[in-house]
């Protein structure tokens, strides 16, 4: 796989999007709606205390709570399989789908599975694959990715989605109304749920003491999947599970809150078991999750529920867009849990923050994002990976600063070329002058600043 380049890509956004600020004012919005709910839930912070508690114990007790998850499930007579990779799991999509004939399949949103590449995988074996969720439908039908995990289509505007559908389904050509494109969506789907015998979902919680999944939508479309089609498939990434029914009173009450600015969102839903004379799967899917629950500075990623708070507050995710990122889950958290999956594919992301901290300031599961980002620079520049403008100026940066003399060398040389040739040392620095002025060039150093005026003091 290609290397992301994240800088290249967030400037090719930011220049050739048509709409580079449809991103950034919708996750503006978000973080501003998110902070108005915040406000008003007395205890917010022992509540992401108590979150965050809750993953710690699970992940680090992650075999036991994984093998009561399926016990349980197994005797609510739900089939349990397990994929080690994405592939695994699109095989074993593919199987159940393929034993039941089925020729299509409704999808709520699942970010594993857009993940794991399982549309295009099904696609290839003649399998259509509709996503029903909104955003996601709106990212499909443009043949793109999403750009966000919890909106997906974030990228968007009113009046793309108007052209899209216009094209697409022949709706009325500059039609913005928001009502009427969403219900011309809607009647799209509708029948594609009608006629449905099968439906999949992402999975936000499993419960171990009950073997049940929660999902959390707005849209009811993965209920309306699940409930009609006779094979209910449910993809789980295993760092989802928490211990008990309990627990989900502290998540469901950070989620909503921290995604959408919502109390809770529109539907939490439940599926314990099969449905009289249905099926019901859920797939649990490692791809490469245990590897990275190994890794003793970045485990803590693990606690992720997905919100995608640290994306909506993050400068560099508004400003650079959510395909820059180059997968799945973009911004900082895609940032910290990427190189762990493949550092020399993603060894970039973590140099794409300015390290504001303001990711882990808002995440509702307690996550040190920025310290985890820094950690993971450290690392890259340990591996030898980081790139040649990068690290030839901070070898050149460290001989220079761990010794007075050549210190005060370089300074001097350095004043005297800012001073003669500011056009050279500009187009030198070119990124870092894109969008600020050389500063001034001073006419002595502070050092002999410093001992003229201390004399003069001392006298
Ligand atoms: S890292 Fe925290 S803020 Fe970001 S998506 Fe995950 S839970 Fe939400």
């Amino acid at each position: 796989m290609a290397r992301v380049k994240h800088a290249k890509a967030a400037a090719n956004y930011i220049h050739h999007s048509k709409n580079p600020k449809a991103q950034h004012n919708a996750a503006s919005h978000l973080r501003k709606k998110r902070d108005r709910e915040v406000i008003n839930v007395p205890g917010w912070e022992h509540l992401r205390e108590t979150a965050s508690q809750i993953k710690m114990h699970t992940l680090s007790n992650l075999d036991k709570y994984l093998e009561e998850f399926e016990r349980k499930a197994t005797q609510n007579g739900v089939k349990v399989h397990w994929a080690q990779d994405g592939n695994e799991m699109n095989e074993i999509v593919y199987g159940i789908l393929d034993q039941h004939q089925v020729p299509y399949l409704v999808k709520s949103k699942s970010m594993l599975t857009e993940e794991c590449h399982l549309n295009d995988y099904l696609e290839k074996r003649g399998i259509d694959v509709f996503d029903t969720d909104l955003g996601e439908r709106i990212v499909q039908l443009s043949k793109e990715t999403p750009s966000h995990i919890v909106v997906p289509a974030m990228h968007k505007t009113r009046e793309d989605i108007s052209e899209l559908f216009h094209d697409t389904m022949k709706t009325e050509k500059g039609n913005l109304d928001a009502k009427y494109l969403t219900l011309a969506a809607r009647k799209d789907l509708r029948e594609k749920f009608m006629n449905a015998r099968a439906a999949l979902t992402g999975v936000n919680f499993g419960v171990a003491e009950t073997g049940t999944v929660t999902i959390a939508t707005n849209e009811g479309n993965a209920d309306l999947g699940v409930n009609k089609a006779p094979v209910q498939i449910h993809c789980m990434g295993l760092e989802k599970m928490v211990p008990r029914q309990m627990d989900l009173s502290v998540f469901l009450r950070l989620l909503g809150r921290s995604a959408t600015g919502q109390s809770i969102t529109t539907y939490s839903s439940h599926y314990q078991r099969p449905k009289p004379g249905g099926e019901m799967h859920i797939v649990l899917v490692d791809n490469g999750r245990s590897k990275h629950l190994g890794m003793e500075d970045f485990w803590t990623a693990l606690k992720c529920i997905r919100c995608g708070a640290c994306m909506n507050t993050c400068p560099v995710y508004r400003s650079g867009g959510g395909h820059s990122y180059g997968y799945t889950v973009p911004g900082p958290i895609g940032s910290i849990i990427t190189p762990a999956r493949d550092i020399n594919q993603y060894d970039d992301l973590p140099f794409a923050s300015s390290l504001c901290g303001s990711c882990s300031d808002v995440c509702p599961v307690k996550i040190d994002i920025h310290g985890q980002l820094l950690k993971w620079r450290e690392v890259i520049v340990d591996h030898g990976i980081v790139d040649k403008s990068k690290s030839i100026p901070m070898k050149m940066g460290s001989k220079v600063l761990s010794k007075p003399s050549w210190y005060r060398f370089a300074g001097s040389i350095a004043r005297k070329v800012m001073k003669q040739f500011p056009g050279l040392v500009s187009s030198m620095v070119k990124d870092w002058t894109r969008g600020r002025e050389l500063p001034e060039v001073p006419k002595e150093s502070f050092r002999s600043w410093y001992i003229k005026n201390k004399k003069k003091n001392d006298k």
